[in-house]
């Protein structure tokens, strides 16, 4: 007998016939009961239609209840990943680095406050010199700080009356005992107090001037501008930006310790706009009671606390009033804490169990810990997160601490957990980690350093330290301003072929069932990685 076919026409129409969509829903992926805990490599998404260019797709993505980044990548609090370089690339790529604590509270505040100068609108305080300082004064800002275009005012402050200025062409060649009084510029471009950001900084272009003062009635002097934030303004479009000041968002991390209110003061009073509380079990009394500390104290900071990796413990943290969490707990590529402690959760199901808790909330997840590539980010995302946190993937790039070197014909960066006992017996070490930020130095009094490492992993009263890390090291991954690009543009690539414009709406479609998963069996995993060559080389972009 002949077979019949159904008309193809139909085949739109004839879908509706099953009783589901073809895969599963998140849901049924994450049944735990019949799959147990779920990795990333665990499942695939699967595709959808594409009708968009990639190019289209829009990142934007919340980290906290009050802060949305134009990419959802952040760095983590280690002391071979994060600080002030690093937070202040991943910052103006659309990210946010988060500044580790195994260092002074005042090195670490430091970093903050150059995460917070890095970029302008107006300079609300802007380092101001009077007639009688020296040229050597502003030799000594510029390495310091960077910049050496001073206003000079006549009590050599803001509010005082502005007289001159200076700038690195005033004071080439001259002798550094010169008083600013003989080389500042004194017919002045000046704006008036008042003025909107864009006409100001349409005076500024048509100026040609590198710096232009802001102004009172009285000739006081108020703020200030400079050229070179309009251009990197025009160079970062994704820079994540506090929307009135325009200065790049700086987060840093603590411990949940007494003294970590001394060091959370310090670093508010440079700026902070987000703190992460840096412990690996965060469903402590220590950590619960220091959120409502924080939430008393510092109402406008945003506190991402963790880590949690079950409901119960984001419901504590979220009671007490946490702005994000941060979820992972032994999925580190340098931890060894499920090894050690058998406690801990596997990744993907971590993320999901959480999320699906805390978003109700409003209350976005952080996932941390075991992302080695533009996939698992977009697995993360997924299941929740409103973004997800790297370590491992960063520690080879050019801004992450340290210096290259070759171990076994490979350039290399060293790479450690916290929890390592390198990391724990840091106390010594966090000094000279001061000393290495000496493009931004910080006082040179620093106080006794707090063992950031030990707390984390509450070891600071035990005679015997257990470890919860590795120590090694991590391949040259060239420059964060083309890794992360790749990585963005890799999102984007992604979520193209799921069928989604952005990540609200990738979400939105996972939640409704219409965005679909498979799991993989461990044949698919091998068959999903390069297999059957004789042997390769990864580019992973270019
Ligand atoms: P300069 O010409 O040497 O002052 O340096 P640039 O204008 O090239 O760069 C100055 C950068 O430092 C800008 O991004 C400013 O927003 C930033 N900055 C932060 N605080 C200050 C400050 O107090 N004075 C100046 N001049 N720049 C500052
Ligand atoms: P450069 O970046 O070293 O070339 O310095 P600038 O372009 O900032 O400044 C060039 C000259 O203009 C120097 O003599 C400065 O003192 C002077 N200058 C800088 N900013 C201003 C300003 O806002 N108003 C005026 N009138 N002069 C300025
Ligand atoms: P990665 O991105 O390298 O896979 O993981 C980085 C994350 O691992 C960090 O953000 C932090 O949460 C976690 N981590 C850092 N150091 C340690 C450690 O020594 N032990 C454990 N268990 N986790 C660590």
């Amino acid at each position: 007998m002949p077979q019949t076919y159904l008309d193809p026409k139909t085949a739109l129409e004839h879908l509706k016939s099953y009783s589901r969509s073809d895969g599963l829903s998140v849901s049924e992926l994450m049944d735990s009961k019949v799959q147990g805990g779920l990795t990333y490599n665990d499942f695939l998404l699967l595709p959808g239609k594409i009708d968009f260019p990639a190019s289209d797709v829009v990142t934007e993505s919340r980290i906290t209840r009050n802060v949305v980044l134009k990419t959802p990548f952040i760095s983590s609090p280690m002391d071979t990943v994060t600080e002030s370089e690093m937070a202040i690339a991943m910052a103006l790529l659309g990210g946010l680095g988060v500044i580790h604590h195994n260092q002074s509270p005042e090195a670490q505040a430091a970093m903050v406050r150059a995460v917070k100068r890095h970029e302008n609108g107006f300079i609300s305080d802007p380092v101001v010199l009077s007639p009688t300082h020296i040229v050597e004064d502003v030799l000594d800002i510029k390495a310091r700080l960077g910049f050496c275009g001073i206003p000079i005012t006549d009590n050599g402050a803001v509010g005082g009356k502005l007289v001159g200025i200076v700038t690195a062409r005033d004071i080439q060649f001259r002798d550094p005992s010169t008083p600013l009084s003989e080389v500042m510029t004194t017919d002045l471009v000046t704006a008036q107090q008042g003025i909107t950001l864009s006409e100001a900084n349409d005076i500024l272009r048509d100026s040609k001037k590198g710096k232009l003062p802001i102004v009172n009635s009285s000739g006081q002097f108020i703020s200030l501008l400079a050229r070179s934030d309009l251009l990197k303004n025009q160079s970062y479009p994704l820079a994540s930006k506090n929307p009135q000041s325009k200065q790049l968002y700086a987060a840093a991390a603590v411990g949940t310790r007494p003294s970590d209110r001394d060091r959370l003061t310090l670093l508010v009073e440079a700026g902070l706009d987000i703190v992460v509380l840096d412990s690996s079990q965060g469903n402590s009394i220590y950590q619960i009671e220091m959120v409502q500390w924080i939430k008393a104290t510092y109402p406008k900071l945003e506190v991402i606390a963790g880590n949690v990796v079950t409901r119960e413990q984001a419901a504590s943290l979220i009671a007490a009033g946490a702005d994000g969490l941060r979820v992972g707990m032994g999925s580190g590529s340098i931890c060894i804490t499920q090894e050690v402690m058998a406690v801990g959760r596997p990744q993907a199901t971590a993320v999901y169990a959480v999320s699906e808790f805390s978003n109700k909330f409003g209350v976005p997840v952080i996932a941390d810990g075991g992302i080695g590539n533009v996939g698992h980010i977009v697995k993360a995302i997924a299941l929740g997160a409103g973004a997800v946190m790297m370590g491992g993937l960063l520690a080879g790039t050019e801004e992450a601490p340290g210096e290259y070197f070759y171990h076994e014909g490979k350039r290399v960066k060293a790479y450690r957990g916290m929890g390592s006992l390198e990391a724990m017996e840091q106390g010594q070490a966090a000094k000279s980690s001061n000393q290495k930020s000496s493009k931004y130095p910080a006082p040179k009094k620093a106080s006794t350093v707090e063992n950031a490492a030990t707390s984390r992993y509450f070891s600071e009263s035990s005679a015997v330290k257990v470890a919860q890390g590795v120590s090694g090291d991590v391949q040259d991954k060239g420059s964060v301003k083309a890794f992360l690009p790749y990585l963005y543009v890799g999102v984007q690539h992604s979520l193209q072929d799921v069928g989604v414009r952005s990540i609200a709406a990738f979400q939105k479609g996972v939640q409704e069932g219409a965005v679909r998963f498979e799991l993989r069996t461990a044949s698919a995993q091998i068959e999903g990685g390069v297999h059957g060559l004789n042997s390769y080389t990864k580019r992973l972009f270019a």
